[in-house]
């Protein structure tokens, strides 16, 4: 009896101390903070603008954006659910380029800054293909380099927004000659994709891709 008795007060007492110690320590006014420093690097910052001057009114441009915030699991197992959210929570897209109007993320871009990948880095390139790819966004990867050719950011966000001004951008059919007209994709794969397609349709059926999702000439 004396033994329980002995068990129970180190239990109590035990629980007072750590309780003290530990948990009112958790008081929000103990925990203080301080600015840091700018949200974007140079580097950063100096794509930032670019990109901002690539898109123009046609889209919002947000940077750091969470993964969690813009794509979710499709798993509707609760165990997978879990696994996979667990493995983009700490992850975020470097850029992303909204609808202007909607704010629906239309393209995640990536920006590589020219430093050798470390192993973190490429399994974080991983999981942003396999993540965009699952969830049907493009994902560009671009170089610095592209910060000062604001002409060659457009090509690649075109295929995804709507930077054609359909005036300037003026294509011939390759089969017959014919001009071409820009259109969007309703159904499959590409559903909501621009495209352009012969204006002779449904006589010719020459179409012709804006996808450059990838871009490799860096
Ligand atoms: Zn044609």
């Amino acid at each position: 009896m004396e033994f329980i008795v002995v068990v129970l007060v180190l239990f109590v007492a035990c629980y007072l101390i750590i309780h003290n110690r530990f948990l009112k320590q958790d008081s929000l006014k103990e925990s203080t903070y301080k600015k840091k420093g700018p949200l974007l690097n140079t580097q950063e910052s100096t794509f930032y603008n670019a990109l901002r001057s690539a898109v123009g009114d046609h889209g919002i441009v947000m940077s750091k954006v969470l993964m969690s915030a813009v794509v979710t699991p499709s798993a509707t197992d609760k165990k997978r659910w879990f696994i996979a959210q667990n493995r983009i929570a700490k992850t975020h897209f470097d850029f992303v380029v909204c609808d202007a109007r909607t704010l629906q993320v239309r393209v995640a871009i990536e920006l590589d800054s020219g430093v050798e990948l470390t192993k973190g880095k490429i399994e974080r390139q991983k999981l942003l293909i396999h993540a965009c790819k699952s969830a049907n966004i493009p994902l560009i990867g671009t170089s610095m380099k592209h910060t000062y050719q604001v002409g060659k950011l457009r090509r690649l966000l075109a295929a995804h927004i709507d930077l054609i001004e359909p005036e300037k951008e003026i294509r011939f059919c390759k089969r017959c000659s014919s001009p071409m007209v820009i259109k969007t994709a309703s159904q499959g794969e590409f559903k909501g994709h621009r495209f352009f397609t012969c204006s002779r349709q449904p006589h010719c059926t020459y179409t012709e891709n804006y996808n450059v999702v990838f871009d490799e000439t860096t």
